[in-house]
């Protein structure tokens, strides 16, 4: 019922930090799901989290550009803020912020974002300053929006776990796992999905199905090092993509594992030159 009336209550859209400042003054028990837009049923299970738990709740859209290894791939990445918009009102979410660059990257920040050597792995490995942009923008959003709860998914699972790190050292502000949400075919939701074709997304939907599976096969097997190896070669045999990594990793320290327990499997590869990543 309360769900039910909050979806005629009006949603504020805040174009810039003024709007949001006094949006927000004296709002508390807030929720955030910080999104760059391009909506789907990922970003949504986390908007309802995050409308369950909390009294009050806020989306952000902003495709930030310090994340992005090249300007073509930002340029290239999907925007329709008016569909968003529209999923967002349905939703009964309270507020959406959709600032512009210079609302976020006005000021210089005394020391730069650094990873520790510890993490240089997957992602931040192949992606070098990534996660930097990542960090650097969600402490500059979180400073801004002091929410309670920040909703974010396990399909980005490394940048949830550095972000975790980063904020609950830093803020009082809690981030809340949410799972991953995949279509019929198993493939991993996610908004750069709009940019394969139906045989790619058929191929990556089958390539998350056959790992799906080889982790229930292995699930009780130890020493899982030449295993990982003769899998990653097959999967790059049979499905034909590039695969940046496939590795076993424990999932609370991100250390090399060699056994299921505790611990994902962790890929990134390519089709038709889109990069897709997903964890199991
Ligand atoms: P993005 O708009 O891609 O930056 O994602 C915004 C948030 O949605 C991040 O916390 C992502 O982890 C989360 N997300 C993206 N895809 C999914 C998915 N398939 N299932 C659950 N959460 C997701």
């Amino acid at each position: 019922m309360f769900y039910l009336l909050k979806c005629f209550i009006q949603m504020k859209i805040l174009i810039n930090n003024n709007d949001l400042n006094e949006a927000l003054f004296g709002v508390t028990k807030l929720g955030f799901v910080p999104t760059m837009g391009s909506l789907h049923k990922g970003h949504i299970s986390l908007i309802k989290s995050s409308l369950k738990q909390c009294k009050k709740t806020i989306v952000s859209i902003f495709v930030n550009p310090t994340q992005f290894n090249s300007q073509r791939d930002f340029l290239r990445y999907p925007r329709n803020n008016k569909l968003d918009l529209s999923i967002l009102k349905k939703l009964g979410v309270d507020y959406v912020f959709i600032p512009n660059k210079k609302d976020i990257y006005g000021y210089k920040r005394k020391s730069k974002i650094k990873l520790n050597k510890k993490d240089k792995v997957l992602c931040a490995k192949f992606r070098k300053g990534h996660f930097e942009g990542v960090i650097d923008v969600m402490d500059r959003l979180t400073k801004l929006i002091k929410p309670k709860k920040i909703f974010m998914g396990e399909k980005d699972y490394q940048q949830l776990y550095l972000l975790k790190e980063y904020i609950e050292k830093n803020y009082e502000s809690k981030i809340i796992l949410c799972k991953t949400i995949r279509d019929n075919n198993n493939l991993a939701l996610s908004s750069r999905n709009i940019l394969l074709n139906k045989t790619e997304l058929i191929k990556a939907g089958k390539l998350a199905t056959n790992i799906i599976n080889f982790k229930k096969k292995i699930k009780n097997k130890k020493n899982l090092k030449r295993i990982l190896i003769e899998k990653k070669k097959e999967l790059k045999k049979e499905f034909n993509v590039p695969i940046e990594y496939f590795e076993l990793r424990n999932k609370f320290n991100f250390n090399k594992s060699n056994k299921i327990k505790n611990s994902k499997i962790f890929i990134a590869y390519y089709i038709n030159k889109i990069r897709l990543i997903d964890n199991f």
